[in-house]
């Protein structure tokens, strides 16, 4: 699972393991809607935050849906060629996945009319067993594991992101069964 052909390999060898557990390489192709120039970035992650679509009455939404939001954005860029920036939602998809995939939902979000940080408290359904990256992913890349078994949460507990705790749950190696840490220190 090694990057070849990437930005991670700025970094310097001593972090190839770690790149190997925790990478995370998504590509962004913009095409420019005038002059039909496409630029193209590798941008690493260690971990991958996703935005959840925001439904009426704080529906349930899919770990899934979210991943696709995460990879349909409206951004800019900057063609070189016309000498603007222009709107655009680049193709993006993940180009190399991590031994360990560690996915934070964003829940802290700017609230329009207020410009105020408030929380989401909108239900996400995620699989416990077998989260399958497949269609998120340029699938024809050698070595990638693009099936995922849960083993650790960390929960947010509050009613703001400025305010709260986190819990965590965390799955037995060998046993399998889930424990809640809920402990803290002054
Ligand atoms: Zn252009």
């Amino acid at each position: 699972m090694r990057c070849v052909r990437c930005p991670l390999t700025i970094f310097q060898n001593d972090f190839l393991q770690i790149i190997d557990i925790f990478g995370v390489q998504v590509k962004r192709n913009f095409a420019c809607s005038t002059c039909k120039t496409h630029r193209l970035y590798f941008d690493p992650y260690w971990s991958i935050s996703i935005p959840i679509p925001v439904r009426e009455n704080e529906e349930v939404v899919t770990l899934e849906e979210c991943l696709k939001k995460f990879l349909t954005p409206e951004a800019e860029f900057y063609c070189g060629v016309c000498k603007v920036e222009r709107n655009s939602i680049p193709c993006m998809t993940i180009e190399k996945l991590p031994a360990v995939l560690v996915i934070r939902l964003e829940q802290a979000v700017l609230d329009e009319p207020t410009w105020q940080p408030k929380k989401l408290n909108t239900p996400v359904k995620f699989p416990l067993v077998e989260l399958d990256m497949a269609p998120f992913t340029n699938n024809n890349i050698p070595g990638n594991s693009y099936q995922y078994n849960l083993y650790g949460i960390s929960q947010h507990v509050g009613e703001t992101p400025d305010e709260g705790y986190y819990v965590s749950y965390c799955k037995h190696p060998f046993s399998n069964h889930w424990h809640c840490y809920d402990a803290y220190a002054e």
